[in-house]
């Protein structure tokens, strides 16, 4: 290993235990059992080799938020480590015309409108019936707290008409809610309502139980309100290494 790549894993392997520290210590604080909240390794911008080493550290879920700039990762990644089965999460605003890259991964957790559910729903029949998935994609209603429509999200007044809709659809597993906290809003009033969203879901839709919430700045506070999934990028992997591929 060159001295740059083993300076790098040093890093990632320091972050990452004071990222898992974090996690056991809002966990403590919540009286909630850290097996109770997943770490999905946001590694949006950052190299196959990074992924890798991360891969290596015992991460095993990552997240994506580019289709392009995913596709090419995720074929890379299975280059460097053959057999490692990590499991990608899509994460970021899909255009109905890059659903084919996702339609075989772990989870999409960006789900906001009607379009797009069917949409996915039809690439995902076209992956079981080309064999790269075995069953129903797991889907996560990515829910707008301010319903501001720029960001991506399905407001409030739309949430449970697109769950039962996403419940409807063969293809889909309705799993449950993915939020992200307004920047500059008051972190705990955004989590609140972002519980309250998740409760109502999971009132009609028992099953939908995950909470993906929660990134770098703001996960402490996630996890006490209830966050099962945290999304965490800059902590873990510094700042962003490439602007584009
Ligand atoms: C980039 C991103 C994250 C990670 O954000 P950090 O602040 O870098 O931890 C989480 N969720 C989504 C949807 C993102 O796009």
């Amino acid at each position: 290993m060159s001295t740059m790549t083993e300076e790098r894993r040093a890093e990632l392997a320091r972050r990452l235990e004071a990222v898992r520290e974090r996690i056991a210590e809002a966990c403590a604080a919540a009286g909630r059992d850290p097996d109770e909240v997943t770490l999905l390794a946001v590694t949006k911008t950052v190299p196959a080799a990074d992924v890798a080493t991360l891969l290596d550290l015992g991460v095993d879920a990552f997240g994506e938020n580019r289709a392009q700039e995913a596709a090419t990762k995720v074929i890379e990644v299975a280059q460097l480590r053959p057999g490692a089965g990590p499991r990608w999460h899509f994460v970021g605003g899909l255009q109905r015309n890059k659903v084919r890259v996702v339609a075989p991964w772990t989870r999409v957790e960006s789900v906001d409108s009607v379009r797009l559910a069917d949409a996915l729903a039809a690439a995902v029949r076209r992956a079981v019936d080309d064999g790269t998935r075995a069953g129903p994609l797991p889907v996560l209603l990515q829910y707008s707290v301010d319903g501001d429509p720029k960001r991506g999200g399905v407001p409030d007044a739309g949430l449970l008409e697109l769950a039962d809709h996403v419940e409807g659809c063969p293809d889909l597993r309705l799993d449950g809610l993915m939020a992200v906290a307004p920047l500059g809003a008051d972190p705990d009033a955004a989590f609140t309502a972002i519980a309250d969203a998740a409760a109502r879901l999971r009132a009609a839709h028992p099953a939908a139980t995950e909470l993906s919430a929660g990134m770098s700045g703001d996960l402490d506070v996630a996890i006490r309100h209830g966050s099962t999934s945290v999304r965490v990028g800059t902590a873990l992997v510094g700042e962003r290494r490439i602007t584009s591929r």
